[in-house]
């Protein structure tokens, strides 16, 4: 079982919906970490390893891309799983945040079965 996963989205709810999502799929973790924004998580992750990150992009504060950019910047981060979680979905902004570190993208909404087929062969 990995053991942290790290939520971010300005909505409560939102986050409460990727959680029971996730484990829906089966994606189990020891610890869930939540932040609302881009500089809390970025705060979060310098309190300790985390396994994977699902991340929304629209945010005050700080969006998902700049949160991106200066997550892999951090040296405990560099092999994070940084997963994207939005209602934007062009194909040029997909490009763009797996060109600033993303490893994977989920758009909104989702399936368990998304989340499962992302997840899956990260996690293994
Ligand atoms: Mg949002």
């Amino acid at each position: 079982m990995p053991g942290a996963v790290l939520i971010v989205d300005d909505s409560a709810t939102m986050r409460k919906i990727i959680m029971r999502t996730i484990r829906t799929a089966g994606v189990m973790f020891q610890v869930t970490h939540e932040a609302s924004n881009g500089k809390e998580a970025l705060a979060k992750l310098q309190e300790g390893p985390v396994d994977l990150v699902l991340c929304d992009i629209n945010m005050p504060e700080m969006n998902g891309m700049e949160f991106v950019k200066n997550a892999r910047q951090l040296p405990n981060c560099k092999d994070t799983m940084i997963v994207m979680v939005s209602t934007e979905s062009s194909p040029e902004l997909i490009e763009q945040v797996k060109a600033l570190g993303a490893t994977a993208y989920i758009s909104k909404p989702f399936t368990p079965e998304r989340f499962k087929e992302v997840l899956a062969p990260l996690l293994n």
